[in-house]
């Protein structure tokens, strides 16, 4: 039986206000649900967006937190796959259609009929407890621990897919933008499924970092002439980053058949020279998280490989400081916060 308590979140009530103490009501333990008590949250950008109702989706009061790891404490009558006491995360989807060709594939993350998100008209995980369905729910393999693990659930698959999609031969050239939370995972990633990795930052401190998360390679975006000699040569380009940037130099970094993906979204639209494009047979892509069958596969590479983001941890009930940290890009390089509640 459900228990019908109050759950103690950390809440937006309007855009872009703090977030603060906030008690809710839950929903009916659903049939298929999970009831988690939360330990561990990573920091994404996106809750950051969410808060601050950048793209217009967000509902308050807002309940962000999409990287969530805890332990189970209830399970739906329906519910065979997790039992009481088992350490399981969600990500950023919450459910989906389940019968469309793509959902049928495992690539819930596009959902024909959209998926639901978790904080998209619905409470996350920045709170002591949560409920969702136990079908989106992800057993973290015991190599992991729960603060390495959280940010793997919206970061991990975010850079995994594309690279895992993208990533044709062994010492594929590929570059990520942005050595953020993504970009760091995603050297890592990279560097594992064998590919030559150059990192592009804004930040000169963290040229040693990229190279210990195993970049072959670094730029000083923006201000350096040495990204001359990298015109024209990556077969891949990954762009974390949550700044605008100059497109017209990024786009000429791609060789020939080369993939530029975009994973951050700090404007609308972009403006791409079609010459080069078409003749350099060249292809500008975004993605947007992963289903549920990379999400998976995602993590037993993580675990059997080793690779954990580089974390801080702060107290959930510190998690305005920690958005302002993140904000002023001084987060290094997922903030993972830990629920207090019990
Ligand atoms: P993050 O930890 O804040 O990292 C973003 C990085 O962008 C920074 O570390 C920084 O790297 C670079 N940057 C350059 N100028 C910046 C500026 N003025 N302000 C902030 N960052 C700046 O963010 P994240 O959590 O990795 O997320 C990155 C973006 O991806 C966000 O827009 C987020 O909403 C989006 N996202 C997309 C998906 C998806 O499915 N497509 C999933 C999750 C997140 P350097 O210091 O190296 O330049
Ligand atoms: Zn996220």
């Amino acid at each position: 039986m459900a228990t019908s308590t109050q759950f103690k979140a950390m809440a937006a009530l309007h855009p872009k206000e703090k977030l603060q103490l906030w008690e809710y009501e839950p929903t009916p333990l659903g049939d298929r649900d999970l009831e988690l008590k939360i330990t561990h949250n990573g920091l994404c950008h996106t809750d950051i967006h969410m808060r601050d109702d950048d793209w217009g989706v967000s509902q308050f009061p807002l309940v962000a937190g999409h990287e969530v790891v805890g332990i189970v404490t209830d399970v739906g009558s329906q519910v065979t796959s997790f039992k009481k006491g088992d350490r399981v995360g969600f990500g950023w989807i919450r459910d989906s259609c389940r019968v469309c060709y793509h959902c049928l594939q495992g690539e819930e993350n596009i959902c024909r009929q959209g998926y639901t998100g978790l904080i998209v008209g619905n409470h996350g995980g920045f709170a002591n407890r949560m409920r969702a369905c136990a079908d989106f729910a992800y057993k973290i393999p015991d190599a992991l621990d729960s603060a390495s693990a959280a940010p793997l659930l919206c970061a991990g698959i975010t850079v995994y897919t594309p690279l895992r999609t993208y990533i044709k031969y062994p010492a594929m050239k590929v570059g990520i933008v942005g050595i953020g939370g993504l970009g760091h995972l995603a050297i890592k990633f990279a560097r594992a499924m064998g590919a030559q990795v150059t990192a592009f930052s804004s930040s000169s401190d963290k040229e040693t970092e990229a190279y210990e998360f195993g970049a072959h390679h670094f730029h000083r975006w923006g201000t350096s002439e040495t990204l001359e000699e990298v015109k024209g040569s990556l077969d891949l380009l990954i762009c974390t980053s949550s700044a605008e940037l100059d497109w017209d130099l990024t786009f000429s970094l791609l060789g020939n058949n080369g993939v530029l993906c975009f994973l951050g979204i700090p404007v609308s639209s972009i403006n791409i020279p079609l010459i080069p494009l078409i003749f350099g047979q060249k292809s500008v892509v975004g993605s947007v998280v992963g289903g549920r069958r990379f999400m998976q596969e995602m993590l037993d590479f993580a675990a059997l490989n080793q690779i954990k983001p580089m974390i801080e941890t702060m107290p959930l009930s510190q998690v305005n400081e920690a958005m302002n940290k993140v904000i002023a890009n001084q987060a290094r390089y997922r903030i993972v916060l830990v629920s207090e509640n019990k």
